[in-house]
């Protein structure tokens, strides 16, 4: 059976990296979390104590990265020169800077490179914000995961708090309607539907109706192939 492509795009805690993790865990396909790769490049500045402002200093930074993405017990691991860093990029530290660094060109192409190289075998789900519209316009299947600003802060906030974080549901629906600003609002491959893709509402869904409906399109999908009308 071909092994697909499959693109997931949406805005912030609308459930893309739960989903597409199962997706691929039932197909037997590779997960690849594209938001990590910005998150840790995100991380690496700090680090590096490089301001967000410096845009050559962050284009030098993510160009040297050296990153890889593995899985372990159903979670991805990031390394950066080795370092599980796989927590650390997911402070609300990360995620207020994320955005700004994921807007500069430079950046971009470094990750959009390694993006397109991971997806190369195919068999592979890869979640983002610019997937289906740029990275892999040839993608097979085509998602638009999205949920209504409140049940994604909802999320994010529960996500955090079972993490030990004490943050408050205002601050984060602030923060996240200003990445989701940032986001859409770039120059370059700004976050947007794919023409192509498939709108899936989560705010009234579970985890476990959102994931069988993208597998039934990928079974109608399959079965397409096999049988060209
Ligand atoms: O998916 P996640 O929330 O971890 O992504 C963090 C940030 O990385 C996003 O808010 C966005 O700024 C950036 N990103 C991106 N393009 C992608 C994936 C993530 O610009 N394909």
């Amino acid at each position: 059976m071909k092994r697909l492509t499959i693109a997931i795009d949406g805005p912030a805690g609308a459930g893309k990296s739960t989903v597409a993790r199962i997706v691929a865990q039932r197909l037997a396909y590779t997960y690849i979390d594209s938001g990590a790769m910005y998150r840790a490049v995100t991380w690496a500045v700090s680090r590096q104590a490089i301001a967000v402002t410096d845009r050559e200093a962050v284009i030098k930074a993510a160009r040297s990265l050296n990153l890889a993405l593995t899985y372990r017990d159903g979670k991805t691991q990031v390394l950066v020169d080795g370092e599980d860093v796989s927590e650390s990029i997911r402070t609300p530290e990360i995620s207020r800077q994320v955005s700004e660094v994921a807007k500069i060109g430079g950046v971009r192409e470094a990750m959009v490179r390694l993006q397109r190289q991971l997806a190369s075998f195919g068999g592979v789900v890869m979640d983002g914000r610019d997937i289906g519209t740029h990275v892999l316009p040839d993608a097979d299947i085509k998602i638009f995961l999205t949920a209504s600003i409140k049940e994604r802060a909802r999320r994010r906030w529960q996500e955090l708090s079972d993490k030990g974080y004490t943050v408050s549901l205002e601050d984060l629906t602030k923060d996240i309607s200003c990445r989701d600003r940032v986001d859409c609002e770039r120059d370059i491959a700004p976050l947007i539907q794919a023409a192509d893709a498939v709108l899936i509402d989560t705010t009234a869904l579970t985890i476990h109706q959102a994931v069988e409906q993208i597998l039934r399109l990928c079974e109608e999908r399959t079965s397409g192939l096999q049988n060209p009308s």
